[in-house]
């Protein structure tokens, strides 16, 4: 009976010190401490403490440990990983991690969560987007733009230019605005909710581009001479990188450049001939400075022993003998500039290479860093900001339209999609806030961009459609009251763009963040591939033996939270997002002890295994939605009346990731492994549920219902009055159909009948021909009347007018 007292205390002090992660030298003395009382107590034989001696000696002692435990698992391991291409290590060691890391590791530290300081925006900052942004918002007609001219107009790209828009990023050194990403996302934003040709065209040179490049690695003289011309808007960027061949293995371009020795501008040069076939590549038809990766080569050694110097970048003037630019894509009815380039054996000096000849060869590179912070920025910002427009835009109309006599939002059927829009609006906004928030600390979050990238966009796609359904006939007849259609058509550009997102889900997220993130993989991947064996021996060593801690004391954090329900966890907060809290340290640990377990089964195979790391991608991406969700909340200052969208948004993100979990354990290639992963994590079966119909009623109605809590909802969006402003009217008219509404009941009431809620101007009349209502009170049902019509109204057009001009002129 002692024994087995004894026996239950050694598992509890094991489970225990692993729960806490100690340390081998504490287990080992805590486990001695142990056998000595129980031999004290008589239980604990001669044999127990032979057996601890078996165990404890060769793995505390290090020169046996590492000769009989860590020489032939490192030899293991060498043999089970897969081959790094050059391309994937670059793409790993670019970037940062942040918080991220937190959540891959189990024991996420909220606190440090909420002591990230807040992004801010400057006074100029500020000014900018109150002063020209609106202004550009204001000029841009998007029916002009997409359907007309296939272009920004010449007024718009000469403001854009005057006005530095294409110089967000510049230092003020060289003429250019140096905003931080906080705000550069807010200006996009604004322009996405109004023009997503605009969005696009304003936060390409913004982002991964020659301005990006130049300042990062340009030589004194690149900077001096492109940075001053990029700011003022003398010269137009474009990055070249995608091929025919290579789209999303840009590694694998066939551009080429030959070193060699020629003549440029009257004088013999040590020069490279290039030549390129590329396609996609936004704003290079208009061009005047071609961003170009390549693979340079050196058959002569001109410039050393290496021949094959690998993926390069250099910035080429497009008015260069050669260099074809000008042809046009057309990418889904967005006509932002973008087409193809081509070039064959151009002639152009080393010096062109961005860096100079020193950094032949390490365009890669360059690339990936510059990704890891772009990615957080333009595509996630343009889909925060176009959802929020549309939140407010289809809540507004969805208070207006009225079907079966009554307002359509009303309709549960409606209410489910107007949620998803509204809660989504929430979710998004926060995760550019704390994406870009990291970016102004200092980071470059290589895992955190892929997963802002491909979520953002994603959920972009999915709230378009929504909006559209809600719209009915509104969002699919085009014209220029239609603010839906060029959103939902050019959505998957956005998925496509800067990885596309299958590729960013199935391989990027889990892939980076599983060596990003681990504490010990990376390690254990460099100890590896170190040719000084002693010291390889060395690392592996630490770092396998913290892995196994690691590992051990997840799986004992992820048997004790589905035990207790992870309810004894302390929170920060003790009202109800305290709950969250809990249940996402529970995935946390679950997310690091299937991490270690996939790893440990498949091995190398995970690479290939797409789906499953595509599934720990998505605990590790529902984490970081859902911190940076409740970050917001606390941020602004936990608003009791933003409680739905909170709710909604951490619900929705909690269901997912226990969703992708189920999945993954259902799918497990190891069929016991996969019982045994069941039993530790849901003992009980699957419990979270998505959000309520409670919950998606209460996010509906406050799109629907003008309040400080729907106006933080749209913060920042281009919402004035103006009169084509569509979003603004559509604002000014859900205010006066709610201030309408008393009046007309008021007039039905004096009718002894209920009228439908439409011809509101000539209720008017009847409502003074009774003398129960005032002048002012008739005119707002005129203006709301007016309002109402040009809402649910849609354009239509002579036969002629939509017959294209070179059509026309073929044919007369
Ligand atoms: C409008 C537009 C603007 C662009 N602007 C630029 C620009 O300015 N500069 C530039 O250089 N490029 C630009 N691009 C190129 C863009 O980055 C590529 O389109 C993108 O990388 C995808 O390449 P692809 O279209 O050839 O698709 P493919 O590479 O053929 O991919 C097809 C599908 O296969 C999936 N896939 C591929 N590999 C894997 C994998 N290992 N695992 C899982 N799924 C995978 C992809 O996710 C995708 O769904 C632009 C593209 C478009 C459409």
């Amino acid at each position: 009976m002692e024994l087995f007292t004894w026996f239950l205390c050694a598992i509890a002090l094991s489970a225990f010190m692993a729960y806490h992660r100690a340390s081998l030298s504490t287990y080992t003395l805590s486990f001695a401490a142990l056998l000595a009382l129980g031999s004290f107590l008589d239980c604990i034989s001669f044999f127990g403490w032979l057996l601890f001696a078996a165990f404890a000696l060769p793995l505390n002692i290090s020169d046996v440990r590492k000769q009989y435990i860590t020489q032939p698992l490192l030899s293991l391991f060498k043999g089970i990983m897969p081959e790094m291409s050059v391309t994937e290590k670059e793409a790993i060691d670019a970037g940062t991690t942040w918080f991220e890391s937190e959540l891959f590791r189990g024991s996420p530290d909220w606190k440090k969560l909420h002591d990230y300081p807040q992004p801010r925006l400057s006074t100029e900052e500020q000014a900018f987007i109150d002063g020209p942004v609106d202004t550009i918002c204001q000029m841009v007609d998007d029916w002009h733009t997409t359907h007309e001219r296939a272009d920004l107009s010449p007024e718009v790209w000469q403001y854009l230019k005057d006005n530095k828009f294409f110089a967000m990023i510049i230092k003020k050194q060289y003429g250019g605005l140096e905003f931080c990403a906080y705000a550069q996302s807010r200006v996009l934003q604004k322009l996405s909710g109004v023009s997503t040709v605009l969005a696009s065209t304003v936060g390409v040179p913004n982002s991964l581009g020659p301005g990006e490049l130049l300042q990062l690695y340009g030589t004194k003289a690149q900077q001096d001479h492109y940075l001053p011309r990029l700011a003022k808007g003398e010269e137009i960027p474009c990055f070249a990188l995608t091929s025919p061949e290579a789209g999303s293995d840009a590694g694998a371009i066939p551009d080429f450049g030959i070193i060699c020795h020629g003549e440029f501008e009257g004088k013999e040069v040590l020069g490279m001939k290039l030549t390129w076939n590329k396609r996609y590549i936004t704003l290079a038809p208009i061009a005047t400075v071609l961003g170009l990766a390549f693979k340079l080569k050196d058959p002569e050694h001109l410039l050393g022993d290496i021949e094959e110097l690998g993926i390069t970048c250099a910035l080429i003037p497009t008015n260069i003998d050669g260099v074809i630019t000008g042809r046009r894509h057309f990418p889904l009815n967005v006509p932002f500039q973008n087409g193809p380039t081509q070039g064959k054996e151009v002639f152009v000096p080393l010096d062109f290479i961005i860096g100079g000849a020193e950094m032949a060869g390490q365009g890669w590179r360059m690339l990936v860093e510059c990704l890891s912070v772009g990615r957080a920025i333009t595509l996630p910002s343009n889909s925060a900001g176009g959802i929020k427009s549309l939140a407010l835009a289809t809540g507004a109309y969805s208070r207006i339209r009225r079907q079966f006599k009554l307002p359509i939002g009303k309709m549960e059927g409606v209410e489910e999609a107007l949620a998803r829009i509204g809660g989504n609006a929430y979710l998004m906004d926060s995760v550019t806030t704390m994406s870009t928030g990291a970016i102004d600390l200092g980071e470059k979050p290589s895992v955190i961009s892929a997963i802002a990238k491909y979520h953002l966009t994603e959920k972009l796609r999915t709230c378009i459609n929504d909006a559209m359904d809600i719209h009915g006939g509104k969002g699919v007849c085009m014209g220029k009251s239609n603010y839906l259609a060029r959103g939902y058509q050019g959505a998957p550009v956005a998925i496509t763009v800067e990885g596309a997102n299958i590729l960013t889900r199935s391989m990027i997220i889990y892939g980076q963040g599983a060596i990003r993130c681990h504490p010990y993989v990376l390690a254990e991947l460099e100890a590896a591939g170190n040719s000084n064996e002693t010291q390889a021996l060395e690392d592996f060593d630490h770092a396998l033996f913290g892995h196994v801690g690691f590992a051990i004391s997840n799986i004992c954090r992820s048997v004790w939270f589905s035990f207790t329900g992870s309810r004894l966890l302390p929170t920060p907060y003790k009202d109800e997002t305290g709950r969250y809290y809990q249940l996402m340290t529970r995935f946390s640990s679950n997310l690091a002890m299937l991490s270690d377990i996939a790893m440990l089964t498949l091995g190398g195979d995970l690479k290939r295994k797409e789906r499953i790391s595509a599934r720990l991608g998505d605990i590790l991406s529902y984490l970081y939605l859902t911190s940076a969700t409740l970050k917001r909340f606390n941020d602004e200052g936990r608003q009791h009346d933003d409680l739905p969208l909170v709710r909604w948004a951490t619900q929705d993100s909690l269901y997912k990731a226990q969703v992708a979990i189920d999945e993954l354990i259902n799918n497990f290639p190891n069929k016991i492994v996969a019982k045994l992963l069941r039993v530790t994590i849901f003992p009980l079966g699957t419990w979270l549920s998505k959000p309520s119909d409670i919950t998606d009623h209460q996010v509906a109605k406050l799109l629907q219902t003008p309040s400080e809590s729907r106006s933080r909802l749209g913060q920042g969006q281009y919402l004035t009055q103006h009169g084509d402003n569509v979003f603004g009217q559509l604002e000014l008219t859900l205010t006066n159909v709610l201030a309408s509404e008393p009046i007309f009941n008021k007039i039905c009431q004096a009718l002894g009948k209920k009228l439908p809620f439409l011809q509101l101007d000539k209720v008017a009349e009847k409502g003074l021909a009774l003398k129960i209502i005032t002048e002012d009170e008739a005119e707002l049902l005129r203006t709301t009347e007016q309002g109402r019509l040009a809402a649910i109204n849609v354009d239509d057009f002579d036969n002629d007018e939509l017959i294209s001009a070179s059509f026309k002129a073929q044919n007369s």
